[in-house]
């Protein structure tokens, strides 16, 4: 028979090559859970902050509330499966080794209320498999959990929920950030223990090997969450024909468009009313004021191309734009691309080969736009 390297047996099984038998979902260690959610979603989160990611775990452990309360196990498991995978994928992103981590934590400096007895350590080794853990994590606090009910569970990793994204907020160290992931997935496997689930199976029914909403071994945004909200800005020299052109094209493509008519960016208001608009859409498309952009009174037409102050608030726009939506899912269309905005984009951003288009009319606008939104379509309908 012949010998493969493990190494290549483990490159194929991150590259989903080979299908994981199903008996075989116990045996996965911490270690292979976080590569498989980072095989699955790691592209995905690419595009995302830390703050986004921790707010989507927030609303996960909050999802988990109505069905607790309900008592409806059917709900139950696949909610905890999904705080499991945003734990998962929250520690691929920030590169923490989750299972060195709670070993440390939990394994060596374990904190316990006084009056109990402390479990002897030397009784567990480090666990490997994920059913290992709960085992461990259940063990290790077999005293408390005897009075814990599954709801003082649950508002317990709230509140560690909670001091994550403050940690988070307040630019706390690594250390502590990564201790609080730690601690939300010991009440992750606590949890599952009170609620006599096995969180492996539960996570393994809802994940598989696969994105359970677009089934697909590496989940594709474009595809899982189709694009529908566009956030368009215009500039001033943006004629009345160019921005019906775009209004008319985004909506026959079936976006909903958020127009920011934010004038300038004067104060702090005026920046998070941006931004607001900007974090609610998938897309942007943004028409940057481009020379010639308006005839300054009195001076002569050969004088230099200015524009008007009000158009650097474009700037702050795209930058946002950029890192809220990822460069890909911004379109950005500018008359002269070797002047103004356009130019100073194109030198600050160009190795990062952000999408800037060049168009000299109302009409090739149109044509240029809609090949953008064609491409998005095309995605959808795979
Ligand atoms: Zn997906």
């Amino acid at each position: 028979m012949e010998r493969r390297s493990p190494i290549l047996v483990m490159l194929e099984r991150s590259m989903g090559r080979e299908a994981q038998p199903r008996s075989d979902f116990s045996q996965l260690s911490l270690d292979d859970w976080l590569a498989k959610f980072g095989r699955i979603y790691g592209k995905r989160h690419d595009k995302h902050t830390t703050e986004y990611m921790i707010s989507r775990l927030v609303e996960e452990v909050a999802e988990l509330v109505s069905p607790m309360e309900a008592q409806d196990r059917s709900t139950i498991g696949p909610s905890l499966a999904d705080v499991f995978s945003w734990i998962c994928s929250l520690a691929y992103k920030l590169k923490i080794d989750l299972s060195s981590l709670a070993w440390e934590k939990y394994g060596k400096n374990a904190p316990r209320p006084r009056g109990f007895p402390e479990p002897s350590i030397s009784e567990f080794s480090q666990p490997r498999t994920l059913h290992e853990w709960q085992q461990f994590i259940s063990k290790l606090y077999q005293n408390e959990n005897q009075r814990l009910t599954p709801m003082n569970a649950l508002v317990a990793m709230m509140k560690d929920v909670g001091d994550l994204a403050m940690l988070q907020r307040k630019r706390a160290s690594s250390e502590l950030i990564t201790s609080k992931v730690a601690a939300i997935l010991a009440w992750n496997l606590t949890l599952a223990e009170l609620l006599h689930l096995d969180l492996a199976e539960v996570v393994f029914e809802k994940y598989d090997d696969h994105c359970p909403v677009c089934k697909q071994q590496v989940c594709d945004t474009d595809i899982c969450h189709p694009f529908v909200t566009m956030y368009v800005s215009f500039g001033s020299s943006t004629t009345d024909e160019e921005k019906y052109v775009v209004l008319d094209s985004a909506n026959r493509f079936g976006f909903r468009t958020l127009v920011d008519t934010t004038p300038e960016l004067n104060n702090t208001r005026d920046l998070s009313s941006s931004l607001d608009l900007i974090s609610r859409s998938d897309v942007a498309c943004i028409l940057l004021s481009t020379p010639p952009p308006i005839q300054i009174q009195g001076s002569a037409p050969s004088s230099p191309i200015s524009w008007l102050e009000s158009d650097y608030r474009q700037i702050f726009e795209t930058m946002a734009c950029f890192s809220t939506l990822s460069k890909g899912n911004v379109w950005i269309f500018t008359r002269d691309e070797t002047k103004g905005l356009g130019a100073y984009l194109r030198k600050t951003f160009g190795a990062e080969q952000p999408m800037i288009f060049q168009y000299q009319d109302a009409g090739h606008l149109k044509a240029l736009f809609e090949k953008c939104l064609e491409e998005v379509n095309e995605k959808r309908n795979k």
